[in-house]
């Protein structure tokens, strides 16, 4: 069903819950190493392969930055919880359950506020907590990847006892057809702040955050809930945003048809922005939590907990705020900023000594439009903040003027070498010998003598012709102010 048929006649309610792996040296409960990347089955020892007789102690520093996050997440920070064991058979995981928390998570009912299209959505958060992640399988031999059709699975256990932190939501209602900008701006945010925290790199592609997307449907005028669906892993900012999208349209189509929705677990295709079934939840399985009892309960000391709070970093959002008043901007010039991954290049920008709105000017713009026709982020394009303010410099002393600029930006991606290089040596020095530019204008006025006649009859405003005949037959790297002013001068008009 097309995205605004399902809107008027349903109301999509969200939940998302976002894993997070931290960037500890070492795992959750042993000493291996956590670098991403490392040949398989090289980061692990009897205790993350849970050999008999191995016991797990906890990473203190996992602990210290959930408890960041949590208070980052303005949620309260329990006095006393514990790891809790999560059964459940799957080859990836060694022990055959997951240590993690249940009914006792570390941080609880706090929020997040995000900005869409100028309005502020406050998203609330039911709890922040604990566990480990499970290793890796590689299924080999079938169509899909998956395990279905697989002629045998391989798994790599460096990924088993990272820790990893869990991030849930409580239901997200009357966002309407900004559902999906919703999904997506909350993931941003969430993203930004573990950076400021630097709990984590949190780089989606490489799986250290991941989010789990649950849509669900009311009839307009309905209060009662539909069934959600869970669309796993989705592993881009874009895709969040399209999964949500998806499933509005295609549970929409159900429910209009008089179908009903399977409570299920869905996968995300980045090629069709669909989703298609995984595993049915219809049948609640049973992961008979019970607690650990190979650790000691987590009492996290008032006074320590105060003093992460006071210690914690300006948070993105705060940092927005003042960056907007720095800079002069408006909401929505800042919205853009952030929606298109930025402000820390604006930033960056601005401390290698661009004014601010010369800084916007080119990554809002030329820059923008290039990383969309390459398909790719901002920050990916091969310049340098540093390359951005040398060409502000360039254009404010009136070496270059805006069209050389954008050939010296495109010569940069182009990897000719710095600013400097590439008007060297694509030549593209504004004329500023006084005789050559004269030389220049007497050619045009003899070539276009009409409309130097009409110039001199007191038309002044035939002048722009013949400033653009300057600029063509300069290549553009006359000074269109100056030309102008000579042009004038010699008609007699000046
Ligand atoms: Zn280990």
């Amino acid at each position: 069903m097309p995205y605004d048929e399902a809107l008027e006649r349903f109301d999509p309610v969200l939940g998302l819950e976002t894993h997070v792996e931290l960037g500890t040296a070492s795992k959750m409960f042993c000493g291996c190493p956590t670098e991403f990347g490392a040949a398989p089955n090289t980061q692990v020892c009897p205790v993350c392969l849970a050999l008999p007789g191995s016991l797990p102690v906890a990473n203190a520093e996992a602990i210290e930055s959930t408890i960041r996050i949590g208070l980052a997440l303005n949620c309260s920070i329990a006095e006393w919880c514990r790891f809790a064991r999560k059964n459940y058979f799957y080859p990836d995981m060694p022990k055959n359950y997951q240590i993690s928390q249940y009914d006792e998570p570390l941080c609880t009912d706090g929020y997040l506020d995000v900005v869409v299209d100028g309005r502020t959505v406050r998203i609330e958060i039911e709890r922040v907590h604990l566990e480990e992640d499970t290793g890796k399988s590689t299924h080999v031999g079938g169509a899909t990847g998956r395990i279905h059709g697989a002629d045998y699975s391989i798994v790599d256990y460096n990924r088993a006892g990272i820790p990893l932190v869990e991030i849930v939501t409580k239901p997200i209602a009357g966002t309407d057809a900004m559902a999906p900008e919703v999904a997506r701006a909350y993931a941003t945010e969430l993203r930004e702040v573990m950076r400021s925290l630097g709990v984590s790199d949190v780089r989606m592609e490489e799986g250290s955050m991941r989010c789990d997307v649950n849509v669900s449907l009311m009839p307009r005028g309905s209060a009662e809930w539909g069934t959600r669906t869970e669309t796993k892993n989705v592993n881009s900012l874009r895709s969040v945003e399209r999964a949500v999208r998806g499933e509005i349209e295609r549970q929409a189509a159900i429910l209009a048809d008089g179908g009903r929705i399977i409570q299920e677990t869905r996968h995300f295709h980045e090629d069709t922005g669909r989703t298609t079934s995984g595993r049915s939840k219809e049948e609640a399985q049973d992961y008979r939590y019970f607690p650990e009892p190979d650790l000691l309960p987590i009492a996290p000391d008032r006074d320590w907990v105060a003093s992460l709070k006071a210690a914690l970093p300006e948070l993105p959002s705060v940092r927005r705020a003042r960056l907007k008043q720095e800079w002069g901007v408006s909401d929505l010039d800042m919205e853009a900023m952030h929606n298109a991954d930025a402000i820390d290049l604006v930033e960056a920008t601005v401390a290698a000594g661009a004014p601010a709105a010369d800084a916007r000017k080119w990554w809002m713009g030329e820059l923008a439009r290039r990383a969309n026709e390459a398909g790719t982020a901002l920050a990916e394009l091969p310049i340098t903040p540093g390359d951005v303010a040398r060409v502000t410099e360039l254009v404010a002393s009136g070496a270059l003027n805006d069209k050389l600029a954008r050939q010296v930006l495109e010569g940069v991606l182009a990897g000719e070498g710095t600013p400097d290089d590439v008007v060297e040596k694509r030549g593209l020095q504004i004329v500023n010998d006084e005789g050559e530019l004269s030389a220049i204008i007497d050619k045009v006025l003899a070539d276009n003598s009409d409309a130097a006649d009409k110039v001199r009859s007191g038309k002044v405003a035939a002048v722009g012709a013949l400033v653009g005949g300057v600029m063509k037959a300069s290549r553009g790297k006359a000074d269109a102010a100056r030309a102008r002013e000579l042009i004038l001068e010699k008609l007699g008009v000046s």
